[in-house]
């Protein structure tokens, strides 16, 4: 076979990748396609890298085998951590990809060096920019999340004008760079200053942001693999990191929107700070719980429950448990549906993961906008581990750090019920004062073994909804 059948057959398998990428995004954007979607990533991923192996232009295996055997022994363990666990993963997956990214940028400096042109030099400067301070923020990023890092955001006077002043000078240092390529004293300079402003970048962001920062982190990621491409001349590296790129800042920006605040105030806000009030500081205030039986009873006389599943839900690994209240509800002529928050849980589309791994079906699953629609018609809103995306404070209490995130308007139904252990706060570690509201129920408890009970209480209780229409909470 000749050279330029080889590189035409290449060529045809980078672009069969590329149509794979942009199906994949398009069919990652539904829950009921998702799946499809990863699986055809997968794909592309693998042709992308089978034709680049296939490449004359590699000469020898030998440090590609141990990259890939050091890759596999890091990769296998990261993919395999608890689902709570993945934001934190995914920021370490983002610091291995912005490092590669960096590191071939420095090494085609230097092997370039000292031919290097002024328009390559633009184009290493940003790669090595983007790809350094994208690792330290990803790492410092996993570290919060982990929380090896304090969560609170780490703020000071004039932080703002340290840290733009500390990006400037990564870009005045490639600007003199792409001048002079030769002046290669300032290459590791302005690789520690991308790194500093990485750290700075990060640090002063709460918890609560956190998602926000990943998703942008992971938009930096992108683009700094496709500048990696105009570096390495490679089309499907190029694309690949541009569709990247930009998924990552749609999705930011979705995230933002969920959590009403503008890209500026998450990234120099400092918003997500853990308030240092807690309950015990407040007045005491008195919680009406119920148990399993008497809860049983109010969801089997219900016409309508809407279901929204949190953190706890994931922690307690309960979604099985809630695929079969979901369907003993249903049989006995419930309506059930199930309120998805954007930013349940610890991911985006955590919820939507964990209900699709219990096979709830598709339709059920409403998002915020539509099923607050519904919620002043439903008869329970049964909250399942979730906690700061039912918080009704986010609507009233102008202190309030969530103040102005949309949230379900769980507090608009008929009846309450919240699943969790305690009074313990959720991520904002903030107090809920939808706890005690007259028409809120607790039911104490791990969400599992609640959830459990529930359903064995139901198969016993007996009648239609229509004849337990007039039951209510047991001591009302
Ligand atoms: P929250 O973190 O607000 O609340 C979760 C609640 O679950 C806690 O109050 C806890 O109460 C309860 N819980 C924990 N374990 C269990 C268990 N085993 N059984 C029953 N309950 C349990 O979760 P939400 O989903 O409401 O909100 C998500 C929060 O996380 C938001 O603040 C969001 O901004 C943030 N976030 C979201 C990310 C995303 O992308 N989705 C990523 C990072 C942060 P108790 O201890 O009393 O049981």
């Amino acid at each position: 076979m000749s050279a330029i059948e080889i590189a035409q057959i290449l060529d045809a398998t980078y672009l069969v990748a590329i149509v794979l990428f942009i199906l994949a995004i398009k069919w990652m954007s539904s829950p009921s396609s998702a799946r499809r979607g990863v699986l055809v990533a997968e794909i592309g991923g693998a042709l992308a890298v089978a034709a680049t192996l296939c490449d004359p232009q590699v000469i020898q295996y030998k440090w590609i085998v141990v990259a890939l055997i050091v890759g596999a022994a890091v990769g296998i363990p990261l993919g395999m951590v608890k689902m709570t666990a993945v934001p934190q993963r995914t920021a370490m997956a983002l610091t291995f990809g912005s490092l590669s990214a960096t590191m071939i940028g420095i090494a085609e400096y230097y092997v370039g060096y000292p031919h290097v042109t002024r328009f390559g030099m633009g184009e290493i400067s940003l790669e090595v920019i983007i790809g350094s301070l994208t690792f330290t923020g990803s790492l410092i990023a996993a570290g919060k999340l982990q929380e090896i890092l304090p969560l609170r955001p780490m703020v000071y006077k004039g932080q703002n004008f340290v840290s733009l002043s500390v990006l400037g000078a990564a870009v005045v240092l490639a600007i003199a760079m792409v001048v002079n390529p030769n002046l290669a004293l300032l290459f590791p300079v302005m690789i520690a200053v991308s790194l500093f402003f990485g750290v700075l970048l990060v640090t002063p962001i709460g918890g609560a942001d956190m998602p926000t920062v990943i998703s942008l982190l992971n938009s930096y990621a992108g683009i700094a693999a496709a500048m990696l491409g105009f570096v390495l001349d490679s089309k499907v590296l190029v694309i690949a990191g541009a569709l990247d790129g930009s998924s990552g800042f749609i999705l930011s920006v979705i995230m933002c929107k969920a959590m009403n605040r503008s890209f500026t105030n998450v990234m120099f806000g400092a918003f997500g700070q853990v308030q240092a009030k807690t309950i015990t500081e407040e007045e005491p205030r008195t919680v009406r719980s119920a148990s399993p039986e008497e809860a049983a009873e109010i969801l089997a006389a219900a016409n309508r429950v809407v279901i929204v599943p949190g953190y706890g839900m994931a922690v307690a690994q309960a979604q099985h448990k809630v695929r079969e209240l979901f369907d003993i509800l249903t049989r006995k002529g419930v309506d059930v549906a199930f309120g998805i928050h954007p930013v349940a849980g610890r991911m985006p589309g955590h919820m939507n993961v964990l209900l699709a791994e219990a096979d709830i079906p598709y339709d059920r699953l409403l998002e915020m906008e539509d099923v607050n629609s519904d919620l002043p018609q439903t008869d329970v809103a049964l909250i399942i581990g979730a906690n700061d995306v039912t918080n009704p404070g986010a609507r009233t209490d102008t202190n309030s750090p969530i103040y102005g995130m949309p949230i379900l308007d769980v507090d608009k139904a008929r009846t309450v019920m919240v699943i969790k252990r305690s009074m313990s706060p959720g991520f904002a570690g903030i107090d809920n004062p939808l706890y005690y509201m007259d028409k809120t129920l607790m039911l104490f408890g791990d969400a599992k073994a609640f959830v459990g009970d529930l359903v064995r209480e139901l198969s016993a209780v007996q009648g239609t909804p229509q004849e337990a229409s007039g039951s209510r909470v047991a001591g009302d």
